[in-house]
């Protein structure tokens, strides 16, 4: 297929800004990808034209509202390959994701003494809501740990895994290291010894075609703004098989079935993890960014940012004194880097003040900054609009700023 960049390019308004009178060059779609004109227009024209509550109203645009809303969920189920739509919950993002199955999963399966597997080489959001979970019940986090190629060691999971494991935890793809996980080989790993998997998808649904059923995955997070969504809208994909057996997340409007002060019976599966007005907007728009993303064909954005991946790489090692992490052979298109002597703070806001975005900071992953015994790093990533001729750009600025500080 021809990738178009040109046409893929002018989707993004965003993109055509100049910032500190230079053409803005996006390096952090990590962070949060930009917006299309499709999501822009798909907002606007809900707001304008058929806003209402879902699920409530009696009205020509609450219904026409709830059609769009529920549509958008048999979007993500094909997306996905969910088998059901029943297992597509919308949540507010991963974090929100991750801490509903943290807290229901555990209420419902983990008690004192159970164990519950994190890998090393998590986000925050998926440490934090284990941590909590565990607390409250005096159960155990494990570290499955990673090496320096940036590898989580998996020969290892087999020894951690014990008779008091019950969920193991991990990301698809790094937002640090790049590095893609063999989660197809975890689960594995995790079904034969009957544990159920938690894979957080926050960098990955945006770059890699994803099948749960396929990789039978027992629960798979992610977040809208980072497939090129709108932001405060995410899915927790999770097996109907659990999901009916946990108990809710919150109560409110939508989740119930009957009320009364005698008790409430509960909605069926996915209303009853969905408590109140739900982003309505938001939501219709991550519609839109599927549309997108299905149009010009996930393999083919992922193909693209390989080669931006590889480009940049290349010419990021021959710089003197600058060290990668993570150099995985399964890699996505994040690259984190220190340069000797230069705090990549410095280095940050150097770069943006010539127009680059890119990213700086402990990346909410502090195990892995201890790991690399390092407080911070710079980080570039890539999406489906940027080009060679961006990294040229950047690597000048980048050049320029060594030579600055
Ligand atoms: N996990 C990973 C790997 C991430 O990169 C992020 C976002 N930086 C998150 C989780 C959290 O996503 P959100 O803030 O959208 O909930």
């Amino acid at each position: 297929m021809n990738y178009d960049i040109e046409k893929i390019r002018s989707y993004f308004p965003i993109l055509q800004q100049k910032v500190y009178n230079r053409p803005l060059v996006y390096l952090d779609t990590a962070a949060s990808a930009q917006k299309p004109v499709q999501v822009l227009l798909k907002l606007e024209q809900l707001h304008n034209d058929y806003y209402g509550n879902i699920h409530r109203g009696a009205h020509y645009m609450a219904d026409k509202a709830t059609v769009e809303y529920e549509e958008v969920r048999d979007k993500v189920q094909t997306f996905i390959n969910a088998a059901s739509r029943k297992e597509v919950i919308f949540t507010k993002g991963t974090t929100e994701s991750i801490n509903l199955v943290a807290s229901s999963f555990c209420e419902k399966y983990v008690s004192e003494g159970d164990e519950i597997i994190v890998s090393e080489m998590e986000h925050h959001s998926n440490i934090v809501p284990w941590q909590i979970a565990a607390q409250k019940r005096n159960a155990k986090i494990v570290k499955l740990p990673f090496n320096d190629t940036g590898l989580l060691e998996i020969e290892k999971l087999p020894g951690l895994i014990t008779s008091k494991t019950k969920l193991i935890a991990v990301n698809h793809v790094s937002n640090v290291l790049g590095t893609i996980n063999p989660i197809a080989e975890i689960i594995e790993i995790a079904h034969k010894n009957n544990v159920a998997v938690l894979v957080d998808g926050a960098q990955a649904t945006a770059h890699i075609k994803i099948d749960v059923q396929q990789l039978d995955v027992d629960f798979y997070a992610f977040s809208a703004h980072k497939v090129y969504g709108p932001n405060g809208v995410g899915v927790l994909y999770g097996k109907e098989k659990w999901l009916e057996e946990m108990p809710p997340y919150q109560g409110g409007g939508q989740m119930i079935s009957e009320v009364s002060f005698d008790g409430t019976t509960f909605n069926e599966l996915p209303y009853k993890f969905e408590a109140g007005t739900p982003n309505i907007t938001s939501l219709a728009g991550f519609g839109a960014a599927i549309d997108l993303v299905n149009e010009i064909g996930i393999e083919n954005i992922g193909r693209h940012e390989h080669e931006l991946l590889e480009y940049a790489t290349e010419k990021l090692k021959a710089i003197k004194g600058l060290k990668i992490y993570g150099e995985a052979p399964q890699k996505s298109g994040v690259i984190c880097f220190n340069i000797e002597g230069i705090h990549s703070y410095d280095l940050g806001i150097l770069i943006d003040k010539m127009g680059i975005a890119i990213r700086t900071g402990h990346h909410c992953a502090y195990p892995m900054m201890q790991h690399f015994k390092m407080s911070a790093c710079a980080r570039i990533s890539f999406g489906m609009y940027n080009t060679k001729k961006e990294i040229d750009i950047f690597m000048e600025a980048l050049n320029k700023a060594i030579m600055m500080l």
